[in-house]
């Protein structure tokens, strides 16, 4: 299996090395043909302003779109939920658009930007998951085409997929729990 980690900007490396970790081949991407052979692509967290205007300069929107309509494989994880979804509360910029749902950047404001807790998330099984939040989003709404994968004990939605298309607002990649990356991997094996 082959996965590409958008490595434009964020923490793309914690993503690679999690795939090879779970013996993936994983291939930073930074130039469009750079996605050709992929059978997944990874966005990482970052700074969504940022990775958008460079996604827009090395023209990656497009082909990635045109990726995703033919039903490949994305993962985004916090500024690549962002990127991810069709509406962002106070965002000027260009996203992928691919995921029905609206986000709100930065959501838990300054006092408590960055924190981590368990959440449950019957996807990966019984056990919690620990998710680090830092300067995260959350998914304010999202339509019936989107399955809410997992919702903190306040009824905030924080990971969600939609079709082959997932998105977590917390970084998997900054823990040791592989079984996020593995539940990626196994939407990218079901193609
Ligand atoms: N707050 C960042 C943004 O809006 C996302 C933070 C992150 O990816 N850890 O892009």
């Amino acid at each position: 299996m082959r996965v590409g980690v958008l490595a434009l900007q964020g923490a793309f490396m914690e993503h690679i090395e999690a795939l090879q970790r779970l013996k993936a081949k994983a291939l930073p991407v930074y130039l469009p043909k750079e996605l050709e052979g992929l059978d997944g692509l990874i966005i990482p967290g970052g700074e969504s302003t940022t990775i958008s205007r460079l996604m827009v300069d090395f023209q990656l929107m497009q082909p990635v779109r045109d990726l995703a309509q033919a039903g490949f494989p994305i993962l985004g994880t916090c500024a690549g939920m962002i990127l991810l979804a069709r509406e962002v509360s106070d965002f000027r910029l260009e996203t992928l658009g691919l995921m029905n749902i609206k986000v709100k950047r930065n959501a838990f404001g300054r006092q408590v930007d960055s924190f981590e807790t368990e959440i449950e998330m019957p996807a990966l099984g019984e056990q919690p998951f620990h998710a680090v939040f830092i300067r995260a989003p959350i998914i304010e709404k999202a339509d019936s085409k989107v399955e809410v994968l997992a919702k903190l004990s306040n009824g905030a939605a924080v990971a969600a997929k939609q079709g082959k298309v997932v998105a977590s607002a917390f970084h998997p990649e900054l823990t040791d729990d592989l079984r996020f990356h593995r539940y990626f991997l196994d939407v990218v094996s079901s193609n």
